[in-house]
């Protein structure tokens, strides 16, 4: 049998992907132009419908045979990655035609994608849509045309298996632990009960292949996505309707490029097709998936300054010496993140993706006193240094030894001492 493993399919990707931007930089119009490369490298692309602002929303289908396949992705305007990953699979498939492994794929399912389902909501990199609305809280009043649109293209097709494509929070976190989940899958229920039947067991067991066909990529960074049910979802609502359904969660991996991910997405869904298609899905042992570390939270921050001397230019002798933790908002690539301190105390038991040694040092706010909600904008003086607390511009009267801004060190970097 021609297995596809993973690593030949990292070495297709790397040679043949498509998706150039960032994805988190993509607009709508950048996926018009991914769309119109799909047809004519053949794919077929068709609008299906419309976003509550108008903008055009597109299916792409791959292969004539009888399972069927769906997937959807950013239907949370700010959660981009798997846009990418599906122009890239559907050009890639369309292009190996003449592969065995491809050939495969096409004779035994028929596969249709809907990239970026909220497209205003990509426009502003916001979750909701232009209603205001949680497209993924609408499965059941349908209020939103997008939900709409979505609940229409299950029902008059009814697919044998949906993917359900999501970001979720840099933070979060495999297990207890201070490893980002990178990525997190769901094999998710039709009820509140978690009722299992032949579908759900199937997914179980595609989660298991596509764990282990990018564990070796991010060990330990791969987590399970929480398993409550959501009435409203339509993740929950598809495996209801008979379209069980697999999430996946991309996160974020420090040090890693946003592309890395989308290759990884790109190898895991192509994995689960491949198992699909060659009926070696149901070799895989669902404990691969089962035994995976819940996703957690609250242990994770971006940057925390330990045991800094906290000293507020108005009352200068009132020094408190205090761990200072701060996290990045998410936003498009091209944008600067501004970094929002978030707690200031005791940080024991919480990890930074980035850690200092600040005992050596006062930490004063750059524009205003460092305090909890405030911009993480830091001057840092050596304990030793004698300074005129009270002078106009400090930062220019008294040039500090350092500054941090904008999630960077703008000055000085390396005095601080790294933990
Ligand atoms: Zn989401």
């Amino acid at each position: 049998m021609a297995a596809q493993s993973p690593a030949e399919l990292d070495e297709i990707w790397e040679k043949e992907h498509v998706s150039k931007i960032l994805p988190s930089n993509v607009r709508h119009r950048d996926l018009k132009a991914y769309i119109e490369g799909l047809k004519k490298t053949g794919v077929k692309v068709a609008e299906v419908g419309r976003s509550f602002s108008q903008r055009e929303i597109y299916q792409a289908e791959f292969g004539k045979g009888p399972l069927k396949v769906f997937l959807w992705s950013q239907m949370h305007g700010d959660e981009p990655t798997a846009t990418s990953s599906l122009i890239d699979l559907f050009t890639i498939l369309q292009k190996n035609r003449d592969k065995e492994w491809v050939k495969r794929i096409e004779s035994a399912m028929t596969i249709r994608a809907v990239p970026m389902l909220n497209p205003d909501g990509s426009e502003v990199y916001m979750r909701r849509n232009m209603q205001g609305l949680d497209i993924n809280r609408d499965a059941i009043d349908l209020k939103s045309p997008e939900a709409q649109l979505l609940k229409k293209l299950r029902d008059e097709w009814s697919p044998h298996i949906g993917f359900n494509l999501h970001n979720q929070g840099a933070l979060t976190t495999a297990g207890p632990t201070a490893k980002q989940a990178a990525i997190s899958f769901l094999v998710v229920y039709g009820d509140a009960e978690k009722t299992m039947n032949d579908g759900h067991e199937r997914n179980r067991r595609l989660a298991s292949a596509m764990v282990q066909s990018i564990e070796s990529y991010i060990p330990g960074h791969i987590g399970r996505y929480g398993d409550e049910f959501t009435a409203t979802a339509f993740g929950d609502n598809f495996s209801a309707w008979g379209t069980p359904v697999i999430l996946i969660e991309t996160g974020a991996l420090y040090g890693r490029p946003e592309m890395f991910l989308v290759k990884l997405n790109f190898i895991a869904i192509g994995t689960a097709l491949k198992a699909l298609a060659d009926g070696s899905e149901k070799g895989f042992d669902p404990a691969r998936y089962e035994l995976l570390p819940n996703n957690s939270s609250g242990r994770l921050m971006n940057v925390i300054f330990r045991n800094a001397s906290i000293l507020n230019k108005a009352k200068p002798n009132e020094v408190t010496t205090a761990d200072i933790g701060a996290n990045t908002e998410r936003r498009r690539a091209e944008f600067l993140s501004p970094t929002v301190i978030r707690r200031i105390g005791s940080l024991t038991g919480i990890a930074g993706l980035e850690e200092y040694d600040a005992s050596s040092f006062y930490a004063v706010g750059r524009f205003q006193p460092l305090t909890s909600g405030s911009f993480a904008e830091i001057l840092f003086y050596k304990k030793d240094r004698e300074v005129d607390w009270s002078v106009a511009d400090l930062e220019k009267a008294v040039p500090p030894d350092a500054i941090f801004s904008l999630g960077k060190w703008i000055r000085g970097e390396g005095v601080v001492p790294k933990k």
